[in-house]
């Protein structure tokens, strides 16, 4: 029997070392990311890169004979609680999206070719990617209806369409593209993944889409979401990354590990929210006392702290699963994680912004910025619906309708039951009346 809830002292070493890095030199950048712009950003975490490195973080997420450490879900999870408390850190990591699923990708189908062209460089920093599934016209939900098309021409293929919120795409060098290979297939097997340099003729950013998160038009930024119209672009054979039909495939293995990530990603932002939240309930007075003293930021203060621990027993108990029994076994504990985690970022976030009033709504804090975060994490991904649906229909599986539809708890059905089964002893008793 094993049930340990421990970090190995060696790991958790690591881990120290990782958030005293991040809070003494990754979050006094985030003050001025924006002023620097991405090569001066670039300059300022270069010498951070060069330190995460020699300590044998770097790309973490990818196996050890890529560079990376092979250190399994549990362990990236950690890692990425640490750097979910900044939007700077997973860059100085090497494990930023959508450049760490990018390479994933890359790594377990592309061809010796393809790693040496596209995912060393990536590693590397040289080069940056986007992934483009999402379509404006058709659901995100349910990619099995997308219709960019990607069609054979002579040995290689032409594709057209137009797809939106590619993040990262007008930065990109590169895109790996979703496209339908053949629309008589079944849902599952419509669809391949095209690796289309972001230069290519017929691809055109035409605009990063402005958001919650960039209400003003903006082009070219780190975290855009571009709007690319791919009009009759054509790429070699060696642009499809693994088989035709294996799109679906490939995005599944792509998000499951993914998935777990973005939960810890948001306990870490979670928690600085929270430790936000704390700090300002024991110096604002107000209506007698301190904020710490009224019952419902006392409420607001137990309740975030219990459901972050929820989240985060949960999702560490998703990638354990995923550790010792592989992603599909973990299919369930990742949909619910999903929903639960962007729900619990979303809660903490809005109490610590209310506790903190007009302030809280303010640029002068970070907590309009979070909340504006939170809000995404209910829909990229998957919406929370769509793994709510998962979740409830695999555990609806495993029950069927009771014989003549009477419930299984019935007490009147049960009670007779157990009196013809009791009769003796309900017939004793009577004796002994
Ligand atoms: C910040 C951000 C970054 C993103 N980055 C990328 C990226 O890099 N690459 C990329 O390809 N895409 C990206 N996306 C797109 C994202 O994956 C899609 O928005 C998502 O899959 C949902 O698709 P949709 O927007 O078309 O919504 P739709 O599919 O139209 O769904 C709309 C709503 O319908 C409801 N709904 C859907 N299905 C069900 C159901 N079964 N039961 C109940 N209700 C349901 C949900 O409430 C859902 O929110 C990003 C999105 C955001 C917000």
């Amino acid at each position: 029997m094993s049930w340990d809830f421990s970090t190995d002292p060696d790991f958790q070493e690591q881990l120290d070392w990782m958030n005293e890095l991040v809070r003494r030199e990754i979050w006094p950048l985030e003050a001025i990311w924006h002023e620097l712009g991405i090569d001066g950003l670039a300059e300022a975490i270069a010498p951070l890169q060069a330190q995460v490195k020699e300590r044998g973080l770097w790309a973490a997420h990818l196996p050890p004979e890529l560079g990376g450490q092979g250190l399994g879900q549990v362990k990236l999870g950690l890692m990425h609680e640490i750097l979910g408390t900044s939007p700077i850190a997973p860059l100085a990591f090497g494990n930023a999206a959508p450049d760490s699923g990018n390479s994933e990708i890359l790594a377990m189908a592309g061809t010796p070719e393809q790693k040496d062209r596209w995912l060393y460089p990536l590693l590397a920093g040289d080069l940056r990617s986007a992934f483009s599934m999402t379509e404006p016209h058709t659901p995100g939900s349910d990619p099995t209806q997308l219709q960019t098309r990607a069609t054979r021409d002579g040995d290689g293929w032409v594709i057209d369409g137009k797809k939106w919120f590619s993040s990262n795409g007008s930065i990109a060098d590169f895109l790996i593209v979703m496209a339908v290979t053949d629309p008589d297939a079944r849902g599952p097997q419509r669809a391949s993944m095209f690796i289309v340099p972001r230069e290519s003729p017929g691809v055109d950013v035409l605009r990063d889409v402005p958001t919650m998160e960039h209400p003003w038009e903006q082009f070219g930024a780190y975290g855009g979401h571009s709007e690319i119209l791919y009009e009759n672009v054509r790429v070699g054979d060696d642009a499809l990354l693994g088989g035709v039909g294996d799109g679906f495939l490939l995005a599944q293995q792509r998000l499951g590990p993914g998935r777990i990530h973005h939960c810890m990603r948001w306990l870490g932002v979670a928690r600085r929210a929270f430790e936000m939240m704390c700090e300002r309930a024991t110096y604002r007075h107000a209506h007698g006392s301190v904020l710490a003293e009224k019952q419902t930021v006392q409420n607001w203060i137990a309740d975030s702290a219990a459901e972050m621990q929820a989240a985060r027993l949960m999702t560490l108990h998703a990638a354990w699963v995923m550790d010792t029994q592989g992603a599909s076994a973990a299919r369930v504990d990742i949909a619910l994680i999903k929903f639960y985690g962007a729900k619990v970022l979303h809660d903490v976030v809005d109490r610590a912004l209310q506790t903190h009033g007009s302030l809280g709504y303010s640029t002068d804090l970070p907590l309009e910025q979070m909340y504006r975060f939170a809000r995404a994490a209910r829909i990229y991904d998957g919406p929370d619906e769509v793994h709510r649906q998962t979740v409830a229909r695999r555990i609806l599986n495993g029950y069927s309708p009771p014989p003549n539809e009477v419930p299984s708890e019935h007490l009147p059905t049960r009670r007779a039951e157990a009196r013809e089964r009791f009769a003796h002893l309900l017939g004793a008793l009577t004796a002994n009346d």
